[in-house]
């Protein structure tokens, strides 16, 4: 019996080895072209993003206003980073907050649900997000609503005029902002009543 149970076991093993074997052989050169070009260069991004906001955090701010260019490059889409300075504290802070959050409420875990090889995006993909049945607005425009950015107290909303400082940023493209909907906690969490999830391919 037990010598039919090795057999059976080592007969699978032997199977998904060759299973995937054949998958590596029949990956084409255009498909790892494609895969560097794209997701492995969406991922490097990410992750050298992070280990620059870690060194920010690490240096209360010092490595951010040491390379002030880079960071107004990643927020604010330009070199020019003096109009800019003012923000520069309030991202630090909001780093900590961000940490912060993530820490005592487990609901905040969504933060992680965005894949490092996923495409950056300027808005949710319609394939699994589509317009709640009571939003009676354009598509493009949150009506003057900033609850989602108000409720982490984000320091790049501007208030006055109700706009965002960083939109379409690097930070804003590939983190949470353009790819906002992509979990129905997270737009429950912001009680958020313009998207709806038609499934999470995600979970
Ligand atoms: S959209 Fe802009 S203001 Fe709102 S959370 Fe994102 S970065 Fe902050
Ligand atoms: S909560 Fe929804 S409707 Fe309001 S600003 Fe955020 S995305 Fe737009």
């Amino acid at each position: 019996m037990k010598k039919t149970i090795i057999k059976k076991t080592q007969r699978l093993k032997s199977k998904a080895i060759a299973i995937t074997v054949d998958h590596f052989q029949n990956i084409n050169m255009e498909q790892v072209i494609s895969w560097f070009t794209h997701e492995f260069k969406w991922a490097m991004a990410r992750i050298l993003f992070l280990i620059y906001g870690l060194l920010a955090m690490l240096t209360f701010g010092l490595t951010a206003y040491l390379t002030a260019p880079i960071g107004s490059k990643l927020f604010f889409k330009t070199w020019a980073f003096w109009p800019y300075v003012k923000y520069y504290h309030r991202i630090v802070l909001q780093s900590y907050r961000v940490l912060w959050m993530m820490c005592k409420d487990w609901k905040y875990k969504f933060l992680f649900a965005i894949p490092l090889t996923s495409e950056p995006r300027r808005s949710p993909d319609r394939t699994f997000i589509a317009l709640s049945g009571n939003w009676i607005h354009e598509e493009n425009t949150c009506y003057g609503c900033v609850r989602c950015c108000d409720k982490i107290s984000c320091p790049l909303l501007n208030k006055k005029e109700g706009i965002c400082v960083g939109y379409n940023s690097f930070y804003w493209n590939y983190f949470l902002c353009g790819c906002y909907p992509f979990t129905q906690q997270q737009i429950d969490y912001y009680g958020c009543e313009k998207w709806k999830i038609k499934y999470q391919p995600l979970n």
